[in-house]
């Protein structure tokens, strides 16, 4: 496993890192900062399947909040107020994003 990870690196990761680490150390550390934000931002919404109300299928909207609090309805994002469930796994699968969601949850 190890030997794999070795190969792997010294073979195609380790130039462009090496390369990254010496011209860009600020560029590096921007990355890293970012990269925390956008985590802090994702703990402020959550997505869950919505199954529609008459057709078959469904839309996965954001939510507000660090997780669904397990309330029986609640406003999208987008501003649509639906019914909640627990979701099935083939939800998560089939079910779209929400473009209305993902666009006003980018914006901010
Ligand atoms: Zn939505």
């Amino acid at each position: 496993m190890l030997k794999l990870v070795t190969q792997h690196s010294t073979s195609t990761d380790l130039p462009v890192e090496r390369g990254f680490t010496d011209d860009a150390p600020e560029l590096r550390r921007i990355i890293a900062e970012q990269g925390m934000q956008q985590t802090e931002q994702a703990q402020r919404h959550f997505w869950l399947p919505i199954p529609n109300e008459n057709l078959p299928g469904g839309v996965r909207h954001a939510f507000r909040g660090a997780r669904w609090d397990g309330l029986a309805s609640a406003e999208t994002v987008c501003g649509e107020f639906v019914g909640m469930a627990q979701p099935s796994e083939l939800d998560w699968i089939y079910f779209p994003t929400c473009g209305e969601c993902n666009s006003r949850l980018k914006g901010e």
